[in-house]
């Protein structure tokens, strides 16, 4: 059976979730992200968000 991999590069992002006004932020994944880690704050709350989610998309 053949693997079949595409050739299309992967970007990462990063979905920040603000616990308090459960605002999700999509931004793109930095060095040091880390699933459920404290990240920049929310910028209406002034809280540090948590990332929700880490996930890869194609480049379009
Ligand atoms: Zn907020």
């Amino acid at each position: 059976m053949m693997f079949s991999k595409k050739e299309k590069p992967l970007v990462a992002f990063t979905v920040q979730k603000c616990q308090s006004c459960k605002k999700e932020t999509k931004r793109k994944f930095e060095e040091g992200d880390c699933l459920f880690a404290p990240t920049l704050e929310c910028t209406s709350c002034k809280i540090p968000t948590n990332i929700s989610k880490i996930f890869g998309q194609p480049i379009e």
